[in-house]
């Protein structure tokens, strides 16, 4: 289940598929209690440490990694304990609130589950990544079941690649390279 409708500012999707205009963000401090209400729901205890992770993952931009939500996201939130921040982790990941992602060589990074399943595009050569929805890897995701017969899903590990601005700067330099002198 996609934690949708909670008040996020992205697109909010009717039940027959039209997406309506985007929904005014609520408040943080409302989608927090919101994000603790579900943690409670599913029988984990709301605990100071659970909180501000969750708390952390709101204002973050992004996936976040472990250390970056201990140093509470170059300072927005308060910091916390590096190792209670990754029991945390896994407990709300065990509950369906938290996901993660392995962009480049780094630490898996983490970010709440609440706009429903997001699937990645990344850069290896200049890092950058793109968050999409599924349904737009859905040709792809057929391509590989009808070669390969394997089912693929790009939300736990990208897509790697080059972005459009480094496969035009690899092109260039490659022209450069082989033009005749
Ligand atoms: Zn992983
Ligand atoms: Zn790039």
């Amino acid at each position: 289940m996609g934690l949708v409708g909670w008040g996020f500012p992205s697109a909010h999707r009717h039940a027959n598929g039209r997406i309506a205009s985007p929904v005014a963000p609520l408040p943080a401090a409302s989608r927090l209690s919101d994000a603790i209400g579900l943690m409670r729901e599913r029988g984990l205890r709301a605990s100071a440490a659970r909180r501000l992770v969750l708390e952390a993952l709101l204002v973050a931009d992004g996936p976040m990694s472990a250390e970056q939500i201990a140093q509470g996201i170059g300072g927005r939130v308060p910091s916390s304990d590096i190792g209670s921040v990754y029991r945390n982790l896994q407990a709300l990941e065990e509950i369906g609130l938290v996901r993660h992602v392995h962009l480049g060589h780094g630490p898996g990074l983490h970010a709440l589950a609440v706009t429903g399943e997001q699937e990645y595009l990344t850069c290896e050569r200049c890092g950058d990544y793109r968050a999409v929805d599924p349904h737009q890897l859905d040709a792809v995701r057929k391509l590989i079941g009808r070669q390969f017969g394997y089912l693929a899903s790009f939300a736990h590990f990208p897509i790697v690649g080059l972005c459009a601005s480094c496969a035009r700067a690899v092109g260039e330099r490659r022209n450069s390279f082989h033009r005749p002198r």
